[in-house]
């Protein structure tokens, strides 16, 4: 069975042919194309994503992504058998985009449509990342753009949440203090770039929970601590002057300090979730598994409890549609969509039936 696959949950377009496992309920499927258009460059001034902006770029994007991956597969629009696409959680405008498009291929055809839940995608991109290794059962951690979520994993599509960020995500924290520091969009890798060349004990920064049994995160006290540090940093000390991006070598000392600080809670949570799940396996998912300090922090600290662990390559941490591979799962388990379905922006969680 080949499926079609369609990401459009906030500012990238991706879409994506999978072959699925033979007997179905078995195996990972083999991704016969990916293809992800980045928005980046339209949102880069504005800081963040304007939401308006993704939706309409979506719009323009997603057709000629579709043709495309279908080409690079080798196959027409007619050897499709189901269509997967992810309805939440994500941007509502984003969202409508991709769910409308699905629905009307799935209609036209009379395929199936599969609805996924990107969270359950990105711990999936594990498993795909690894197709000969059984991921499951596994603590799941989703570390991007929007989540810094714990999950216990007992298979691909039964993700029970174990605890999550109180206010920012890690992701997000990255993006927030790339800009403090002049460094530009997206954080994430123009923070891990300039902290090479930093110290990453040049500033003490707080560790939310770090010594707390809770599985859950904070960031925005960290944020808001590199904030301060920069103002400490301002000649005329002003109350609430605005600082203004710092030296080089002040950016890459702050950045070095601020990444070892997420990565410290990120990796101490994940070691409490395993001890405490008695799991024995690890899968990270998400924009920020990209981060290099990371995966070498979160290595260390698997081989030392023992545990196997599953972080995909950086093209499968970052928002695409072949994660969304997951669907064979559901379509194996009978979850095929109402043809009605809406998406779901939010947090709340209902089944994606
Ligand atoms: P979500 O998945 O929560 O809905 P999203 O889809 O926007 O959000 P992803 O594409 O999964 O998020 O991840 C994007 C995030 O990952 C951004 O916040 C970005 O700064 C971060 N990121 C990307 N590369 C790195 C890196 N090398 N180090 C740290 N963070 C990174
Ligand atoms: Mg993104
Ligand atoms: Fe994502």
């Amino acid at each position: 069975l080949l499926l079609l696959a369609i990401e459009t949950t906030c500012d990238e377009t991706g879409a994506a042919v999978l072959e699925g496992p033979r007997p179905p309920a078995e195996g990972v499927p083999v991704v016969r194309s990916s293809v992800v258009a980045s928005q980046v460059d339209l949102h880069d001034r504005f800081g963040g994503v304007v939401p308006e902006i993704a939706s309409r770029e979506h719009v323009r994007q997603l057709l000629p992504m579709i043709d495309e991956a279908l080409r690079r597969a080798g196959v027409g629009l007619d050897r499709i058998g189901a269509i997967a696409v992810a309805t939440r959680p994500g941007l509502v405008g984003s969202l409508v985009v991709g769910l409308t498009a699905a629905k009307a291929m799935a209609m036209a055809r009379g395929l199936p449509l599969v609805a996924v839940d990107h969270l359950e995608a990105h711990l999936y991109a594990c498993q795909l990342a690894y197709p000969d290794r059984e991921v499951y059962p596994s603590v799941g951690l989703v570390v991007s753009g929007g989540h810094t979520s714990l999950f216990r994993c007992r298979g691909p599509i039964e993700a029970e949440p174990l605890g999550g960020t109180i206010d920012d995500a890690a992701g997000e924290a990255f993006d927030k203090v790339a800009s403090l520091l002049g460094l530009g969009y997206p954080g994430g890798p123009v923070v891990e770039r300039a902290a090479r060349s930093g110290d990453p004990a040049a500033y003490d920064l707080p560790r939310a929970f770090l010594r707390d049994d809770r599985l859950d995160f904070s960031f925005s006290g960290l944020k808001t601590a590199v904030l301060y540090a920069l103002r400490g940093q301002d000649q005329r000390g002003r109350a609430g002057a605005d600082p203004g991006p710092p030296p080089p070598q002040v950016a890459a000392d702050l950045a070095a300090s601020f990444q070892e600080a997420v990565v410290d809670v990120l990796v101490a949570k994940c070691r409490q979730a395993l001890r405490r799940t008695g799991l024995r396996r690890l899968g990270i998912g998400g924009g920020v598994a990209a981060n290099g300090r990371l995966r070498e922090r979160v290595s260390a600290m698997a081989a030392e409890e023992g545990v196997e662990l599953f972080i995909p390559p950086l093209s499968l941490c970052t928002d695409n549609a072949a994660m969304l591979g997951v669907a064979f799962a559901k379509l194996a388990a009978g979850q095929v969509a109402d043809p009605e379905i809406d998406v779901t922006p939010g947090l709340v969680r209902p089944p994606t039936r």
